[in-house]
């Protein structure tokens, strides 16, 4: 089916869009550091239909949930990043067996670890590696820029306290070699001196501690896909200067963990308008869709979108009547119109369209760039999951039928 014959509400995944993202981000590793691992964040986008798309791109899972680490493996996963401050035991149990690469978040995985040595059978090799997630003060160098600000982030072991140096002890002790360090941080600005300072960050603990790490994880939270904004050349580029400072990349791995950089860009949301209706105070018109499918955080101030005029779709199935494009043409412009989402609450309102031609039921608006903490943050509240097709060269697949009540009740 094409694009005018989908469902709505629902979400489009543009298949070579998203090809075209991670075909760049690759080919900035080959040219900056060509010894690496990419790591696909499930947490961004973890709908089936990419879990196994990433897979065939030869992606590692990069999971921080035990429900997430089971998830990668029934997909038949077996190259996974296991990270967070919450793994749970038994998965952690399984990712050392299974050889996957572990960042550690947390003392008492620190004691895991020592209790999997007392039990485990030590004659067989098994090749998991152990990296250690880093705390340190990164809005000092770049101020106004960190998620957490001056509260500091709230993950890994504390360079500044000490505990990072007392991980790195304990990794010793138990015999264990410390394959690696996790600066992952989320930041506001996403900007290229971020990612300078983690590197510069990782030569300086190197030194500090006398470490010789094989890879440096240097996390995901990038920008993709986006004019104006840096691209993946402009961070591998910048994170290459500031490595070469005390690691080569002949022995020393670099892993990138990328959610939304590779998802936003290529997933669209669909709606239609069901309503349009006049207020003593406004020009209300209603969606099929809601504000918390293209924003279930409530963070965003602007959107991405376009209007489809009903005649303009109709028009593109068939060029017959022309009268209905001359009818799109001719509607008035209207000075306010309010665009609001399906649900019942009053803030589920997208935004306000200003001095533009007036929209009918059946119109159709789209919202670009959202693949990124939609579809896996957008609450069951009210109505349930929608739709979700992938598009390739025009033709259009369902991937996940819209839920039901039978969904919703575990049936
Ligand atoms: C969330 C997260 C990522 C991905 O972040 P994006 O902003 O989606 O790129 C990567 N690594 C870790 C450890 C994360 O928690």
């Amino acid at each position: 089916m094409n694009r005018n014959q989908l469902q709505t509400p629902c979400y489009v995944i543009h298949q070579e869009e998203l090809k075209q993202g991670i075909d760049l981000l690759k080919e900035s590793l080959q040219n900056y550091w060509n010894n690496y691992i990419i790591g696909y964040s499930f947490k961004t986008n973890s709908l089936p239909f990419l879990v196994e798309e990433m897979k065939k791109y030869g992606f590692y899972a990069e999971v921080v949930s035990e429900d997430e680490y089971r998830l990668a493996k029934s997909f038949g996963y077996t190259n996974i990043i296991y990270n967070g401050p919450v793994k749970g035991k038994e998965s952690f149990f399984d990712a050392l067996s299974i050889g996957a690469i572990i960042n550690l978040d947390a003392k008492r995985e620190l004691r895991w670890l020592r209790e999997w040595q007392e039990s485990a059978d030590l004659t067989k090799e098994i090749k998991f590696k152990i990296g250690l997630r880093v705390n340190f003060n990164l809005e000092e160098m770049t101020p106004k820029e960190t998620s957490a600000g001056e509260e500091g982030s709230r993950f890994g072991f504390s360079y500044e306290t000490g505990e990072l140096k007392d991980a790195i002890e304990e990794l010793e002790k138990l015999g264990i070699k410390l394959s690696g360090l996790h600066l992952h941080v989320s930041s506001k600005t996403r900007s290229v001196a971020i990612y300078r300072n983690l590197a510069k960050k990782a030569c300086e603990i190197k030194e500090k501690y006398g470490l010789r790490p094989e890879y440096i994880d240097i996390g995901g939270g990038y920008f993709g896909g986006m004019k104006n904004r840096p691209q993946f050349p402009d961070y591998v580029k910048a994170i290459r200067e500031e490595l070469l400072a005390g690691f080569l990349p002949e022995n020393t791995m670099l892993i990138m963990e990328p959610g939304t950089s590779i998802i936003t860009p290529p997933i669209e949301f669909i709606s239609t308008v069901v309503d349009v209706r006049d207020t003593y105070a406004n020009r209300i018109v209603t969606l099929d869709g809601s504000r918390i499918d293209v924003d279930p955080l409530h963070s965003k101030s602007s959107y991405f979108y376009q209007i489809e005029y009903t005649s303009q779709q109709e028009e593109k199935d068939s060029q017959k009547d022309k009268n209905f494009s001359q009818e799109a043409m001719d509607r008035k412009v209207r000075e306010k119109q309010i665009v609001c989402g399906l649900t019942c609450m009053e803030n589920d309102r997208l935004f306000a369209l200003e001095n533009q031609k007036e929209l009918k039921e059946g119109d159709r608006i789209s919202f670009q760039k959202v693949g990124g903490y939609t579809m896996c943050l957008t609450p069951l509240f009210i109505r349930y999951f929608p739709r979700v097709y992938v598009e390739n060269k025009g033709e259009c697949q369902l991937v996940r039928r819209a839920w039901s009540e039978n969904e919703y009740c575990g049936g």
